[in-house]
C-alpha cells in the first residue's frame, strides 16, 4: 500500500465515498465534513501540494476546478454559493500531503476563514 493516504484511496486500497472518477481525477466525500457538502477533488497522480505544481499541470488544475464546479452544480449550489479551498503547508492547514481541493457548501461561509 502507498504511504500516501490519498494515493491509497485513488488506488482503491482504502475505501471512500466516491463522487466522481475518471482517468486523472477522483472526487470523494470528506471523512470529517465541515459543511453539508464537503467533497475533496484530487489528481490520481501524486502531487504533494500547490508548491509541487509545474506549468505542465495547468490543464489538470483547470479540469479539477471545472470538475469541482460541476459537482457543486449537481448539488444545487450554483445559486446559493459555495467555496473552494486548497490548504498549503502547516500554517496553511494542510494535513494530507497529496494535492486536494475542498468543495464546501450548504451553509453560510464565514470570512476570514480562520
Ligand atoms: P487538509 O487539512 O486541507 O490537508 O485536508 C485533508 C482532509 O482530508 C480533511 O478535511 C480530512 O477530513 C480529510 N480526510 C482525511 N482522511 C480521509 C479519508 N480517509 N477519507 C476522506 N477524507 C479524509
Ligand atoms: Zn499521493
Amino acid at each position: 500500500m502507498s504511504s500516501c493516504l490519498f494515493c491509497s484511496i485513488a488506488a482503491g486500497e482504502i475505501p471512500c465515498q466516491e463522487i466522481h472518477a475518471d482517468d486523472e481525477i477522483l472526487a470523494f466525500a470528506d471523512i470529517d465534513p465541515q459543511a453539508p457538502t464537503h467533497i475533496l477533488v484530487i489528481p490520481r497522480r501524486h502531487i504533494g501540494g500547490l508548491n509541487d505544481l509545474e506549468s505542465s499541470d495547468t490543464e489538470l488544475l483547470g479540469r479539477m476546478l471545472l470538475r469541482a464546479r460541476a459537482i457543486a452544480a449537481e448539488r444545487g449550489l450554483t445559486g446559493p454559493g459555495y467555496r473552494f479551498v486548497i490548504n498549503s503547508g502547516d500554517e496553511g492547514g494542510q494535513t494530507v500531503g497529496h494535492l486536494h481541493l475542498h468543495l464546501l457548501g450548504g451553509r453560510q461561509m464565514q470570512w476570514p476563514p480562520g
